[in-house]
């Protein structure tokens, strides 16, 4: 399918704008190896000039800034945001499809999230005001108290390749609805999507230096902003390593961040359990987005009892997922992003191999697919805790197998990592998945279900997989200081 991918530049103050060193990366479909276009490279030139640009949108008119306008009038720029990229979901979706290989469908969804989150925070954009002056109850008549919720300032958003425009959008809908203006640095494996959202900025108006779009490579573009001195806080979501380089820059200002990292999330299936649904909601919880997904349910714990007869209907299952290019009708699993990323997950997959794990099915590139970064949906047994493939996210199609006899022992297992992002458990006894949920280590736990995400929702980890929520009322606080106004009102002598 054709699809013109726009060539864009960088957007800075309002205006589209050439890196100053006037670099630029290649775009590839990971469908077909082929380079369909190319994104500006920003340096740290850039970033000083985004910086400033975002500086002066919050100094620009006291009264009437960003900043200090009543949330009512943000609230109607981030509506006409989502109009916009509703008109151009379609397109948009396109364009997602053949940066990051997923399934035109999966796209479409995407697209419609952001144009939900967009809505959902200008709801709460408008609901801020009415929410400035919390009175605070002190134990003394003679002061009264309360609090200001006010922008945090300029901040960086820094965003990964696997949901590019929804993953930019869960960071830049609630910051410019808590006042912030805002520099967004997506990811260099997919940013077309993002410099699309740049033109929708600017066809609606949103004043210069609200949002600025940098994109580029993380150690030159990403890495400056993350220790701008003028940048008052660092939204990340990507990779745990680079989530500590970050949280190392900002520190030498004692700049707050919040960090959505990696996971290996677990999934635990009772013995009780309808096992054709729960071979489905296991094989999307892995497989959904390429198994591409932050909190892909990718270590199945399954009672002894029902190993067998579950991991026959979960291969039927994953026999059925269609894999082919993303743009093909009924496609279910594309490629994965990158060549790097393809590489990365055959050699895990090797290296379970040859630690003694065995591939039970896929690991390998399809058969009818000669070029393109391809994998089969891959289903891994005879795990042990000590594996590569049990401890580290692969970030790719990839589930490994473990059995339980007891709960204490299913909970034992999931809780066996150094992440701690998402969870699932499934099972007909609901009072036993309370208390799982109750005992899991993790920020998200699915029961009866794994994956679905509510932008009214929090969204975040535990452990090395990060801290600070996401989407909610929580995603809009990530954005906002509170400050207490304290008065002394007695006429009497302190
Ligand atoms: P990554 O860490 O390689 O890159 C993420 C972003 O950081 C990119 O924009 C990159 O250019 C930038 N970056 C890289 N080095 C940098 C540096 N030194 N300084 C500043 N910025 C730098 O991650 P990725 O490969 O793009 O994404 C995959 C990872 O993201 C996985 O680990 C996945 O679990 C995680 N993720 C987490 C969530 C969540 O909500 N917790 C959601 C999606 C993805």
């Amino acid at each position: 399918m054709a699809v013109q991918v726009p060539s864009r530049q960088l957007f800075i103050d309002g205006e589209w704008r050439e890196p100053i060193l006037k670099k630029r990366l290649p775009i590839i479909n990971p469908a077909t190896e082929e380079i369909i276009g190319n994104i500006p490279a920003a340096t740290a030139e850039d970033v000083e000039l985004a910086v400033a640009a975002a500086r002066r949108a919050l100094s620009r008119n006291k009264g009437k800034d960003w900043a200090t306008a009543p949330g009512a009038v943000r609230a109607k720029y981030l509506r006409a945001i989502a109009a916009k990229v509703t008109e151009r979901k379609t397109e948009l979706a396109k364009l997602e499809a053949i940066d990051c290989g997923k399934p035109l469908d999966e796209a479409v969804w995407d697209i419609e999230d952001v144009a939900g989150c967009f809505e959902y925070y200008a709801d709460l954009a408008e609901g801020l005001d009415a929410k400035q002056k919390a009175p605070v109850s002190l134990p003394m008549e003679t002061f009264k108290s309360y609090v200001l919720k006010e922008p945090i300032g300029v901040v960086g958003l820094i965003t990964p390749w696997n949901y590019p425009l929804l993953m930019a959008t869960w960071k830049v809908a609630p910051s410019l609805a808590a006042g912030c203006a805002a520099i967004l640095k997506p990811s260099e494996l997919a940013s077309i999507t993002c410099l699309e959202l740049a033109e929708v900025c600017r066809e609606v108006g949103l004043p210069p230096g609200v949002l600025n779009i940098l994109t580029g490579l993380g150690p030159e573009a990403g890495a400056p902003l993350a220790s701008h001195p003028d940048v008052d806080k660092i939204a990340f979501t990507g990779s745990s390593a680079t989530g500590s380089k970050i949280m190392a820059a900002a520190a030498q200002m004692v700049k707050p961040v919040s960090l959505e990292l990696g996971g290996k999330s677990p999934i635990i299936v009772f013995e009780d359990v309808d096992l054709d649904k729960a071979a489905e909601w296991t094989a999307f919880g892995c497989f959904w987005t390429n198994g591409q997904i932050c909190s892909a349910t990718s270590r199945l714990i399954v009672h002894e009892n029902i190993v067998r007869e579950f991991l026959d209907r979960l291969v039927k299952w994953t026999k059925n997922i269609k894999i082919s290019d993303p743009f093909e009708e009924g496609c279910r699993l594309g490629p994965v992003v990158s060549g790097g990323q393809y590489e990365k997950v055959l050699k895990i997959i090797s290296t379970a191999k040859s630690e003694g794990a065995t591939i039970l099915s896929g690991g390998v590139r399809p058969e009818h697919l000669k070029k393109g970064f391809f994998v089969e949906p891959t289903i891994i047994t005879d795990v042990t805790t000590s594996m590569q493939i049990w401890r580290e996210e692969v970030f790719g199609p990839v589930l490994c197998v473990k059995t339980f006899s007891t709960e204490e022992e299913a909970l034992e297992l999931a809780n066996d990592t150094h992440y701690g992002l998402g969870a699932a458990v499934i099972s007909n006894d609901l009072e036993r998945c309370d208390r799982v949920s109750k005992n899991l280590q993790a920020g998200i736990v699915w029961v009866n279900c794994s994956q679905p995400c509510f932008c009214q929702a929090p969204w975040g980890g535990n452990k090395r997989s990060g801290f600070g929520r996401e989407l909610g009322e929580w995603g809009l606080d990530n954005y906002l200081s509170v400050k207490q106004v304290t008065q002394y009102v007695s006429d009497e002598p302190w």
